[in-house]
């Protein structure tokens, strides 16, 4: 009879400002990062506890949104290894025409075997209060409402595989946590949430200052 062996035994969990992170300091895991406030920060924090063993970044670059992630999440990688020190970082971007939440999370699993990942990390946050979440009148309304609906607790591990740390809290608990750890003036200013057309970022050049998620970062950090 084969014994029944745990292999993903977790020895690690970070707790920062009150919240509760699975982790690994030796193993190797996996982060989605977009280049953003929330997916930024949680990898600033991967790599600040990090031992040994490779943090894979998968970066979604969608062809309508003008690459620019591909841009601002290697900025961000550059920005947390001169923070931290960590190097040991294999960044794979992927080229697509579309990307939301749906298509992201779709793709973790094969994430995992791919790259033999002990935890796979995604920084979705919960939206604000709905109140201000419905004030948000951007030309793009947050498609992503029924994954973030701040009403509903969700859980933060699933199969001891998948981890979203951050389903529960809103951004201005995410300000709260760079404040907590320092990086409001380093890393922060790296990161980039707009997802405005090119006629409305001057050619993916500046923000757009009106979508959702400038508004939610805007409600956050009292900046665009
Ligand atoms: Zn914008």
């Amino acid at each position: 009879m084969k014994e029944n062996v745990k292999t993903n035994m977790l020895t690690d969990t970070l707790v920062i400002d009150n919240i509760t992170i699975p982790y690994s300091k030796y193993k190797t895991i996996s982060i989605s990062c977009s280049g953003g406030a929330d997916s930024s920060l949680l990898l600033y924090i991967l790599m600040k506890y990090k031992q040994t063993g490779t943090i894979h970044v998968y970066t979604y670059a969608n062809n309508l949104k003008g690459r620019l992630a591909a841009k601002s999440s290697a900025n961000v990688i550059e920005k947390c290894i001169q923070l931290t020190g960590y190097y040991d970082i294999a960044h794979h971007v992927l080229y697509v025409d579309k990307h939301d939440s749906k298509v992201m999370f779709s793709n973790l699993s094969l994430q995992k075997e791919i790259t033999k990942s002990a935890i796979v990390y995604s920084a979705i946050t919960a939206n604000p209060p709905k109140d201000i979440a419905d004030s948000f009148c951007g030309e793009h309304k947050n498609s992503e409402q029924q994954d973030r609906d701040p009403a509903i607790q969700r859980p933060t591990f699933i199969s001891d595989t998948f981890c979203t740390p951050f389903t529960n809290i809103n951004k201005k608990k995410i300000k709260e946590l760079y404040d907590y750890l320092g990086v409001t003036k380093s890393l922060f200013p790296i990161t980039r949430s707009c997802e405005g057309f090119k006629s409305k970022t001057e050619n993916f050049t500046k923000t757009c200052n009106t979508c959702w998620w400038c508004l939610e970062r805007k409600w956050a950090f009292e900046t665009f």
